[in-house]
Parts: structure tokens; sequence; C-alpha cells
């Protein structure tokens, strides 16, 4: 038998250790993190959940290159980091928000080309690839309408296709339905699975849904009241694909249950 090797075994795409991060205004100083170690390997779907204000969205802006840290080491894309294989935040990294922030003035498709626009990529490519992502997100036909014709579930998907535009390493997403219905979300994160198993992309996502987290994550990543700490981390080992009916397997609910052991919930 030839030896193959597991994808944990491989180098992670992210190695962060001991990662710190003081945010400072004039003489003030704030810690916002102060001691998170965790790997994420490519291909690995991380649930990020903590408290509110515990430092969620910093570490999502320090992945992205938008914030530096002040303590710790971060590696991406392998030994050496940044500098090792020439991870270049700018464009091995796609970022989705709470809201889907679309241009209103622009269609569906001129939207989904935004990151490719700023990146000088070849439009015909870059164009064929639209359309594609917009028929993985479920919005096909939709590529010449304007944001206001698509419901709010659209407007997010159309966010994620945005975000895969430029074929990016890795994925952030902080608290992506948060502004959705219940019914909505639920379905979104049936989508989301979908969309992360067809494009086999890293994925960290914030959610303050616990169920959310359990539901998505192929790891969990569990944060402590600011300044953040790591918790836990830990895999969930739960059927694939999820069928929302998993949600009421006893599996799920010990996993839902060590984390809100974890964060002091009764
Ligand atoms: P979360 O996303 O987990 O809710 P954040 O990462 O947004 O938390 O914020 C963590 C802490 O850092 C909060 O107390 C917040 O007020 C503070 N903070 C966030 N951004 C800044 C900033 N640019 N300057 C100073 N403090 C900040
Ligand atoms: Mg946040």
């Amino acid at each position: 038998m030839s030896a193959v090797l597991q994808p944990q075994e491989l180098a992670p795409l992210i190695r962060m250790r001991q990662l710190r991060k003081v945010y400072r205004k004039r003489n003030e100083e704030f810690l916002a993190v102060s001691d998170v170690t965790m790997d994420v390997h490519a291909g690995d779907m991380i649930s990020l959940v903590g408290p509110s204000g515990c430092g969620k969205s910093t570490l999502l802006k320090i992945l992205s290159g938008l914030h530096g840290h002040d303590g710790g080491t971060l590696e991406i894309g392998g030994p050496g980091g940044a500098n090792g294989r020439g991870f270049n935040p700018g464009r091995d990294v796609g970022m989705v928000f709470q809201q889907p922030l679309l241009l209103k003035w622009r269609t569906i498709l001129e939207n989904v080309l935004l990151p490719a626009d700023i990146l000088g990529l070849e439009r015909k490519a870059a164009k064929a690839r639209a359309h594609e992502l917009l028929d993985m997100v479920g919005l096909t036909g939709f590529a010449d309408k304007l944001p206001y014709e698509l419901s709010g579930g659209m407007q997010q998907r159309a966010a994620i296709a945005r975000a895969l535009i430029h074929d990016p390493k890795l994925v952030l997403m902080d608290e992506p339905f948060g502004a959705l219905d219940a019914l909505t979300r639920e379905k979104m994160n049936l989508e989301m699975l979908r969309i992360w198993e067809r494009s086999r992309k890293t994925f960290i996502v914030v959610t303050h849904s616990i169920q959310e987290a359990v539901f998505l994550g192929s790891h969990c990543a569990v944060l402590t009241a600011g300044p953040a700490r790591m918790a836990d981390f830990f895999r969930i080992d739960l059927p694939e694909p999820r069928k929302l009916h998993v949600k009421t397997s006893p599996e799920f609910g010990e996993y839902v249950r060590r984390i809100y052991d974890l964060l002091g919930v009764d």
C-alpha cells in the first residue's frame, strides 16, 4: 500500500502560536487578543465562536492582513509564512461580512467581478468564472439583476461568489448569516456546506450561534471572553455531507453542550 499523507499530516495553511494583539490609541493600550494558538489545514472549515467583543473580528483582520500582531507567531501558506511561499492576503484571502455590501449601481455579475477588477485579472476569464460561481451559489439567471432585485439571502450568496472570484486560498467570514431570518439562515448553512465541498477552499467562519458553529465546522475554535485566549479547539466528527436532521442527534447535542460549558453558559 502506498503511503498517502492524510491532510492533518501536511504542513498547516495557517500556523498561529500565542498570537497577541494590542490596539493603541495615543497613550492608551487595549489588549484585544492575549494568547491564541491554532493550526488550520487546507480544506478545513473552522467555526470560530466566543463572547461578543472577545476578539474574533480582530483575529480575522490579522489573518486578512488588515492588522499586524504584537506577539506570538503567524505563518500563513506554510513555513516562512507570508514570505515563505508567497501568500499575499490581497490575492489569497476572500472576505464575507455580516452585510452583503454590494454596490447598488453594479449588476450582480459586476459586483462579483469587483475583486477581479481591482486585482487586474483578465476580464474574459474572470467573467466566465463569475458565471460559474453564480451557478454554484444558486444564482443562475441573476447575473444582470441589480442588488435590490434580490432577497437578503440571495445577496449574501452573491457576496460569497464575490469572495471566491479571485480563487483565494482562504475565505474569512465574519458573522455572515447574522442578518438573516432563521429559516433563510438554515438554508444558507446548507448552501455554505455545499459551496465548501465544491470549492475545496479553507474557510474560517465567525458565528455567535453555537448550533451553527457545530453544524458548519469541520473544527471548532472556542475563544474565552476578551482578551481572547483559546479555550478549546476540536474536530467536529459528524457525518458528511451534513443534513439538517443531524441537529437532532445526541452527538450534535454533546458538541453544543461542550461549547456551552466552555463559555460558561448553563
Ligand atoms: P468580536 O468580533 O469578538 O466581537 P472585536 O475583535 O471586534 O470583537 O473586538 C475585540 C475588542 O477590541 C473589543 O473590546 C473592541 O472594542 C476592541 N477593538 C476592536 N477594534 C478596535 C480598534 N480598532 N481600536 C481599539 N479597540 C478595538
Ligand atoms: Mg466581530
